[in-house]
């Protein structure tokens, strides 16, 4: 296994296992950080938490995070001895990323990060901003909740044409591990076979050279013109909207939730009423003006039915 300095001569393997938030949804001391960390210690039989994360920063909420004064109430327990490292883990814009690394010298941040979302997404812009800032990443969704272990045959193809016995995850691992500023990769491993081939990876440590990493990009983007629609952004739709959507946000936020699970569309919830899809009449304006002729009604129809099923 292969282990990076931390800082204060702390050594970490630099593959984790990762889990979901304790508390689970649905317990409303989520709400009272101080009764919550208490709750935290208890379950976990321990007088002090080495690695503490504020949960999922998101645009939606970073300002009430930062006004709520649970930054100071953790930094004070990090005085007293309760927390050594303070971090928080983000589903958040760049903007958001930066208002909040200038609010406190945060100890680490935890970031989706794969080679699928920085080249069809937005994670190398994330990633950029903490490497300047010299903060250590600790990696969430190496695998893409497991799209990029179940890559389409064409995808496939462009890696086994490297290297035919290399595993599909361990590609992905290669990649985050090769990234500089990565400290932990987290990896929800739910079989034996995962973690072995996990432990074999992070053992060999092997990275990745120029051919590798150009496979991979082009992997990325086979997967995402099968998967996903790959809308550029360039909003020709939107102005001719007569509901005033927005519709780029809710494609991405439909490419979301294709690709990782109908789960991630609660970022969503942070809309006004009027900006979600359920509004959209069908008039079809938007695809007229979309260089790629998407089918927007019929997504907004889909994604509307994928917000109704996340809320039983
Ligand atoms: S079809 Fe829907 S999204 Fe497209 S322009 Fe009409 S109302 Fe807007
Ligand atoms: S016009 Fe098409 S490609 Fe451009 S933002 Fe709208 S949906 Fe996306």
């Amino acid at each position: 296994m292969q282990y990076k300095e931390f800082k204060d001569g702390v050594q970490l393997s630099r593959l984790g296992m990762g889990a979901m938030r304790l508390p689970v949804k649905g317990d409303d001391s989520q709400i009272d950080y101080e009764r919550q960390l208490e709750e935290q210690l208890r379950r976990l039989k321990m007088d002090r938490i080495d690695f503490y994360l504020l949960h999922g920063i998101q645009d939606s909420f970073v300002d009430d995070i930062l006004a709520s004064g649970c930054v100071e109430y953790f930094d004070r327990l990090k005085t007293e001895g309760k927390i050594r490292y303070l971090g928080f883990s983000f589903h958040g814009s760049p903007e958001t990323l930066k208002k909040a690394i200038q609010y406190y010298p945060w100890d680490f941040v935890q970031m989706q990060l794969n080679y699928y979302d920085w080249y069809c997404g937005n994670a190398e812009e994330i990633y950029r901003i903490l490497e300047d800032a010299r903060i250590p990443v600790m990696v969430m969704e190496p695998v893409h909740g497991g799209l990029l272990a179940d890559l389409t045959e064409d995808a496939i193809a462009v890696l086994k044409n490297l290297d035919p016995e290399c595993s599909q995850a361990s590609w992905a691992m290669r990649w985050v591990m090769s990234r500089k500023q990565v400290q932990v990769v987290l990896s929800g491993m739910s079989d034996q076979a995962q973690l072995a081939d996990n432990v074999k990876t992070f053992s060999e440590g092997r990275t990745l050279n120029e051919d590798e990493e150009s496979a991979l990009k082009e992997a990325a983007q086979i997967q995402y013109r099968k998967v996903a629609v790959p809308c550029t952004s360039c909003r020709y739709c939107t102005p001719n909207c007569p509901m005033d959507l927005d519709i780029p946000v809710l494609l991405r936020a439909y490419n979301e939730a294709k690709i990782g699970g109908e789960w991630r569309l609660t970022g969503l919830t942070a809309l006004p009423k009027e900006k979600l899809p359920e509004n959209c009449i069908g008039c079809g304006a938007c695809t007229q003006h979309c260089p790629q002729s998407f089918d927007i009604p019929g997504y907004m129809r889909e994604l509307k039915e994928m917000i109704e099923r996340l809320a039983g």
